[in-house]
């Protein structure tokens, strides 16, 4: 769930505008560090989103918006997407990493470099916050593997996703490396694109074993990658043969280009069939597996508190 703050114009997780469990603000955390009160802006998406939920709006109402308007932060759309990323990586590190101060040194760095974007963050985490100059200790360089080792994992798997067996090209780690900094063969695997998002900074054996309870249903994620492959390049073929009949004959319609037509058509309507099941598969696996992970953490965080 993002939000777009009445300041700075970012979009950020929900977290950022929530206060308490029921309150949400006008205006994100960053914004308000730099002093902005929440009750002077109004924010036409936050305030019904808080009335679809029962919650609070902490803001001006629409009807009461200040004359003339507060000035939002100037950021040009490039600035704005390296600046939401980069919150959005920060946000997504372990949550015993990102202490109180950690999280407020960034905020003061990332208010300093909106104020003056005088360079642009490169997308990977270590080094963007390093030159932001704050803390990186116990991250580390996820692009250190050389691209040998990668190619040497790729050849290694027959680029194949070692968690659902489709085509993968991801190499990936099977702890977070941007806390073990484990770089080993051991704790290098091959995934692909999907599942590498999917277990995020899940643990590894937490994931394995979710995707393992679904292992029914991996099969047909392979056979409907393969069957999608085959569909595709044979409408490509068709097309092609369209083509070529057209440039041929210089005919627009013939009984032959007709015929071709139709079988495209055909062919166009297995893929989009064959899609829409395999998309449903996708989502199927993915909500399982989220659900699972989401669950585990309130556990997790459950536990914690029980600890305190
Ligand atoms: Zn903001
Ligand atoms: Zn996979």
């Amino acid at each position: 769930m993002h939000l777009r703050c009445a300041y700075c114009q970012l979009d950020l997780n929900l977290q950022h505008f929530q206060v308490g469990t029921t309150v949400v603000t006008s205006v994100c955390d960053l914004c308000q560090k730099r002093g902005l009160q929440p009750a002077s802006f109004s924010n036409q998406q936050i305030s019904y989103f808080a009335a679809a939920r029962q919650w609070t709006f902490l803001g001006l109402p629409q009807e009461l918006q200040m004359t003339p308007m507060p000035a939002t932060l100037q950021l040009t759309r490039e600035q704005r997407k390296s600046c939401m990323s980069l919150i959005n990586s920060f946000d997504a590190l372990p949550a015993d990493w990102q202490t109180v101060d950690r999280r407020q040194q960034f905020y003061a760095e990332l208010i300093h470099w909106q104020d003056q974007p005088s360079f642009i963050f490169t997308g990977n985490l270590p080094t963007d916050l390093s030159k932001l100059g704050c803390d990186t200790t116990g991250l580390f360089d996820k692009n250190t593997l050389s691209y040998t080792t990668r190619a040497r994992v790729r050849e290694f798997y027959h680029y194949q996703c070692q968690y659902c067996g489709r085509y993968g090209d991801s190499v990936d780690h099977k702890n977070p490396v941007t806390l073990s900094n484990d770089n080993s063969w051991e704790n290098l695997t091959l995934s692909c694109r999907e599942c590498n998002r999917l277990k995020g900074d899940m643990p590894y054996d937490l994931f394995v074993r979710w995707n393992q309870e679904l292992s029914i249903l991996l099969p047909q994620l392979v056979h409907s990658e393969q069957t999608l492959q085959r569909l595709t390049t044979q409408q490509q073929h068709l097309q092609n043969q369209l083509a070529a009949q057209r440039h041929l004959t210089g005919a627009v319609t013939s009984p032959r280009l007709n015929a071709l037509r139709q079988e495209i058509k055909l062919v166009q309507g297995l893929r989009d069939g064959e899609d829409s099941d395999y998309q449903k598969l996708i989502q199927l696996r993915h909500d399982y597996i989220i659900s699972k992970f989401r669950v585990w953490q309130l556990r997790q965080s459950l536990e914690a508190e029980e600890e305190k």
